[in-house]
């Protein structure tokens, strides 16, 4: 048997023993009785009876060995600041933001809500509220007030964390006017408002409520506070999915497991050492930014790059210079951003020495061939997919270098994990599927160490919405559709939702996708099933163009295409061209939406929508 497989058979065969030797990666105040407790499934608790703290082992724990070496790097092309913090000095800043939490009376267990813009004070409050016990609740800051009250009323934070402004293509971005009116259309009321005054904008204070950080910090220069030793299973934060398929879900995180998940992802699946430097090029609001820019990293004793800004200032080359400057190893960034980049010089990329860079990982949303492929030849290094989810916290699906060096496929994440028992199942019966057959991916339960405990006070919610999807079997569903082939690989064919039912023929809109998008002229599209009286479903595209002054025929080329490559089965029934897809803030398409408005149906919720007169556009285009 090949190494992958012995060492993925024995995680799910024997989780006891292979999960107590990943834990030995983190360090313990108190070493766990019980490595899985499952007696009331879905509901795993690992580690039980072991204390630890994520502060602890992303910082003071390096202390001993690499006070001095670089932690974090905070970048901003929009206020033109870099700045370098060693551990030593990040372990500073930490304490004293610990201690302004602590005089304000957060204890262990309260919720504090962080509404933070790219700068090194975010991470500071996130690894501050994990050194006291305190849950945090990172929420993007391009959300506006009403998304922002929701997940206030939800959390109920004792404290906010906030900047007075963000900033975006060189332009400042007010955050504390929306954060006081998110504050009045909330029931709850946190005690205090913590604002970094970056000096961007001006702003109002409400006296007694807002509190400013430098004063406070001024304060506790030499404020040393001991790391609450938490149990393993006691939450460390909640965060929102992306509500790309409705209503987001608020996800609860351990503690233990989540630091033995996150080290363990480091050493098989991105290949960090420590000393080096990784460059995760999302935001803290996202998953991925809680993982890997902050705790993944740190944990494993690597520098993380914070970088605010876009990466097309002040040229499409700033990422690839900070790779240089910082001999960045590993790079995490995701396919949306590649797509931007695509559209740019390739000369851009190629300017620098990217020598130390072993790899460039991708997740999100699907990878498609002509990016994976455009980003391999413009830097000539692996670009390697992974697929997961904010509940999962880190990668469902991967190549595993760390475990066994395996043959890339184009268009596939790879293989199950170690510690996902991964399944695609039959959506109408729950019968589990052979090689080459669709179906819905799902895990056998306990879902492994680092993934989500349950909805934020709300454990109905999680075994409704993610256990029970599934007919007969009670496993938890990612609500996307895959397939594997008779290799084990893996390949998402889209949401579960996305699946089209075309006169009897199911079809991934992904597919259609892929192949709209392999037209020398289309630059991003978006595939949706629209009903149809006689077919059932028919598919519908949204097509961006590359050259907005040739697209006399292409619509007909794009089917032509589609036709020769997956048959006229797959043919969409139209294909607009437009010159904007409605996405979210992180970046992914709402394909409900386009689907509602082809439908003639409202959109719903479109609070984590980027830009809402996209939708208005492309409905003129259609003639709606
Ligand atoms: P919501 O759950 O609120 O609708 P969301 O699912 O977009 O939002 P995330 O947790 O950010 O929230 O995204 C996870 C989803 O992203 C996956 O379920 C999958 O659909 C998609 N995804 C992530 N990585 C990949 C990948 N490598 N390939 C294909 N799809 C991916
Ligand atoms: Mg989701």
């Amino acid at each position: 048997m090949s190494a992958y497989k012995t060492f993925h058979e024995r995680s799910i065969k024997d989780p006891q023993s292979f999960w107590a030797e990943q834990a030995q990666l983190i360090e313990w105040f108190k070493p766990f009785d019980q490595v899985l407790e499952y007696s009331k499934p879905p509901f795993a608790k690992w580690y039980v009876g072991g204390k630890t703290n994520l502060c602890h082992n992303a910082v003071d724990r390096h202390l001993k060995t690499q006070a001095d070496a670089r932690a974090l790097v905070a970048v901003s092309t929009e206020t033109d600041q870099e700045k370098v913090y060693t551990f030593k000095e990040l372990h500073t800043e930490v304490n004293r933001m610990a201690a302004i939490l602590k005089d304000q009376g957060v204890a262990k267990g309260d919720r504090v809500l962080i509404y933070m813009p790219m700068i090194a004070e975010a991470c500071f409050a996130m690894l501050a509220c994990a050194r006291i016990g305190a849950i945090h609740s990172v929420v993007f800051g391009g959300f506006a007030s009403h998304s922002l009250a929701s997940r206030i009323d939800d959390a109920k934070p004792k404290m906010v964390i906030s900047a007075e402004a963000g900033a975006r293509g060189g332009k400042a971005v007010p955050y504390k006017p929306l954060l006081d009116e998110a504050i009045q259309l909330a029931t709850h009321k946190p005690d205090h408002v913590l604002i970094v005054d970056r000096r961007l904008v001006e702003f109002t204070k409400v006296v007694g409520r807002d509190l400013d950080y430098a004063t406070e910090r001024a304060k506790h220069m030499d404020a040393q506070v001991p790391c609450e030793h938490m149990d393993a299973t006691d939450p460390s934060y909640i965060l929102y999915t992306s509500g790309t398929t409705g209503k987001p879900k608020g996800v609860q995180r351990d503690t233990g497991g989540y630091a033995v998940a996150l080290a363990a992802s480091m050493k098989y699946i991105y290949g960090g050492q420590a000393g080096e430097t990784m460059f995760t090029t999302s935001d803290i609001g996202w998953v991925v930014g809680h993982s890997y820019i902050i705790y993944g990293p740190l944990i494993n004793g690597m520098a993380t790059i914070m970088y605010e800004g876009t990466p097309l200032r002040p040229d499409a080359g700033i990422w690839w210079k900070l790779v240089q400057d910082y001999k960045v190893s590993v790079m995490f960034s995701a396919p949306t951003a590649a797509r931007v980049l695509k559209k740019q010089d390739p000369a851009f990329l190629t300017k620098y020495d990217l020598s130390s860079l072993r790899s460039i990982f991708l997740a999100g949303e699907p990878l498609d061939e002509p990016t994976a492929t455009w980003l391999h030849g413009a830097v000539n290094k692996p670009i390697v997919d992974n697929y997961w989810q904010t509940e999962t916290g880190w990668p469902m699906l991967a190549l595993q270098r760390g475990v066994e060096v395996m043959p890339h496929k184009f268009g596939s994440p790879g293989v199950p994990v170690y510690g996902y028992n991964m399944k695609l199942l039959d959506d109408a019966t729950g019968a589990e599927l052979g090689a080459d057959q669709k179906g819905v991916v799902a895990i056998e339960g306990p879902l492994p160490p680092g993934c989500m405990q349950t909805v934020w006070g709300d454990d109905e919610r999680f075994v409704k919405t993610y256990w029970q999807a599934v007919p007969g079997k009670m496993v938890y569903s990612t609500f996307d559709w895959g397939i594997k082939d008779k290799d084990g690989y893996f390949f998402i064919l889209g949401r579960t939702d996305d699946v089209i039912n075309v006169a009897g023929h199911r079809l991934g809109t992904r597919e259609i996708e892929e192949s709209i998008s392999s037209h020398p002229n289309i630059a991003e599209v978006a595939v949706v099933g629209v009903e149809d009286k006689l077919k059932g479903q028919v598919a519908v595209g949204f097509a961006i163009p590359k050259d907005a002054n040739k697209t006399e025929t292409l619509e007909a080329e794009v089917m032509k295409t589609v036709d020769s490559q997956l048959g006229a089965v797959a043919r969409p029934a139209r294909v607009y061209i437009v010159n904007a897809l409605p996405k979210t803030r992180s970046g992914k398409i709402v394909r409900r939406s386009l689907q509602a408005i082809a439908e003639g149906r409202d959109p719903g919720d479109l609070s984590t929508m980027e830009d809402q007169t996209v939708l208005a556009q492309i409905k003129t285009i259609m003639g709606k």
